[in-house]
């Protein structure tokens, strides 16, 4: 029976705390009504692309494209390939990669895409990409724009770019309190102008690039405030 499978839980002013089913995602917090007198937890049905997709998530250093691109990955089960993560990871494994690519990332340069098109290539290889991934970073040029239809021309799979838009002082604030919690070396105020002059020179460019592809969200609200933006776009591609 099914409430044999739910384990020890307790109510306290109309929420049931702890109700897990095994082997299943449930909320941990749950409003009682949800278990019905039957025992039975109500599904908690997963979002599910109706086509594999790519979200490219494009916007400025600190504009928060990185919480939001983990989000969306953990809402639909899909992976999220931070280009700046995977850089950051061989810099501290002293890869042949990462020592190549630490020179341009402490001036907040961008890193030349050959020194790492091949391990990008990779990470989309894996498996938790066959439904689709979010590209987080990249593309940051027309070059790598081209580089992304190429990977994507057997499989021609669905692109819809989220542009967050953030005003330049909010970038800086934010920059500010990352920097105390991340310790990144180009959380400097000083690379930071060099890193947003980059995502400047180019965001015009990507934007033409993708065209009708773009979706434009606004990045100056609290993380909430986006999130249920692009929850709203995202669910025009769910079944
Ligand atoms: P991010 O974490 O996205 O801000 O990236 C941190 C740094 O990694 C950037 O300032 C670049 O030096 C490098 N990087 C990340 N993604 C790319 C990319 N698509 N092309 C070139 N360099 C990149």
């Amino acid at each position: 029976m099914l409430i044999s499978k739910i384990s020890p839980s307790f109510r306290v002013n109309n929420f049931n705390f702890g109700a897990q089913r095994q082997n299943q995602r449930v909320s941990f917090l749950m409003p009682y009504d949800t278990v019905s007198f039957t025992g039975k937890v109500q599904e908690d049905k997963k979002p599910e692309l109706k086509e594999k997709t790519i979200y490219i998530f494009l916007g400025a250093p600190a504009s928060g494209k990185g919480t939001q691109a983990k989000k969306l990955a953990k809402e639909l089960g899909i992976a999220h390939i931070s280009t700046g993560d995977l850089l950051r990871e061989e810099v501290k494994n002293q890869t042949e990669v990462g020592l190549e690519a630490q020179k341009y990332m402490d001036a907040g340069e961008l890193v030349p895409t050959n020194v790492f098109k091949a391990i990008l290539v990779k990470r989309i290889a894996q498996d938790d990409c066959k439904n689709g991934f979010i590209l987080d970073g990249f593309p940051r040029s027309e070059e790598q724009a081209v580089m992304v239809d190429e990977l994507n021309k057997k499989e021609n799979a669905k692109i819809k770019v989220i542009k967050l838009s953030v005003d330049e002082d909010k970038l800086v604030d934010r920059m500010r309190s990352r920097a105390l919690i991340e310790n990144r070396t180009d959380d400097t105020p000083e690379k930071l102008k060099t890193r947003i002059a980059n995502y400047n020179a180019v965001r015009d460019i990507l934007i033409n690039y993708y065209g009708d592809k773009v979706v434009d969200i606004d990045g100056n609200q609290d993380i909430e405030g986006v999130e249920s933006q692009i929850t709203k776009t995202v669910q025009e591609d769910l079944k």
